[in-house]
């Protein structure tokens, strides 16, 4: 049995979606696509909050995201490698949900295992096509690997304008609130990490604007696409562009 998804989106841990593209799979869901988040690691090493409170605070996120699927695989934080265990866990999971495209960690980023599942994922998406990787399931390769924006910059294939969903993507955000500065709860004021800092917030929403900015648009998310885009009418995709503010 498999769940088709239109958009299934990889990630280290669970909060990593949250904050590089969940303005875009907030919108693939008003649209009315089935999307869903598969988190590799339950993110047990983070310097903040327990296992119990990031568990509901995963799922308290995914209820604001509308997803379909929100998946922990439970391969062991900090310990992300793109190896035979964890590609066969990633192909049992693309087989499950068979998704018409994967968003994947974009593989230059300052975290290794964020780099690391980049690599396991592309790798997983591929080798999930091939029959003979015996899963009992049946082979399925998503149409496209899509690598979304997090610390370290790119030149974006495009970029979504996502002004409609950013104050909920923030809002997914602050669900995980032992993670992140929230000035009214001063009982989860662990030891400061670089995402806890009051800053860290303000700078998604400034990287939101500035991407944004770059279509026209109030607030935006870069994604990466690594060969090249296949179109047969580009009058029909950019041609009504002349009527925007900035074509
Ligand atoms: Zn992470």
């Amino acid at each position: 049995m498999s769940l088709q998804l239109d958009a299934l989106a990889f990630a280290a841990h669970p909060d990593d979606v949250e904050l590089s593209c969940a303005g875009t799979i907030i919108k693939l869901a008003k649209i009315g696509y089935k999307t869903g988040i598969v988190s590799l690691t339950a993110g047990e090493m983070g310097t903040r909050g327990t296992p119990e409170i990031r568990q509901k605070e995963f799922e308290a996120a995914g209820e604001i995201m509308g997803l379909s699927v929100h998946k922990i695989l439970g391969v062991p934080d900090s310990r992300v490698q793109a190896n035979e265990e964890n590609r066969l866990k990633v192909i049992k999971a693309i087989r499950a949900y068979t998704p018409k495209i994967v968003f994947a960690p974009y593989w230059e980023t300052r975290h290794p295992d964020h780099a690391h599942c980049s690599h396991l994922v592309r790798e997983s998406a591929f080798f999930s096509g091939l029959k003979k990787i015996d899963t009992g399931q049946a082979p399925f390769r998503p149409g496209k690997v899509i690598y979304y924006m997090e610390m370290y910059d790119f030149s974006p294939s495009f970029i979504v304008d996502v002004s409609d969903t950013f104050a909920d993507k923030i809002k997914s955000i602050r669900a995980y609130d032992s993670q992140f500065h929230n000035p009214q709860n001063s009982a989860n004021e662990d030891e400061e990490t670089f995402i806890s800092s009051p800053e860290f917030l303000e700078f998604i929403i400034h990287r939101g604007e500035y991407w944004g900015n770059k279509i026209g648009a109030k607030y935006g998310e870069p994604f990466l696409i690594r060969e090249p885009i296949s179109i047969t009418d580009p009058v029909a995709l950019f041609g009504e562009a002349h009527l925007t503010k900035f074509p």
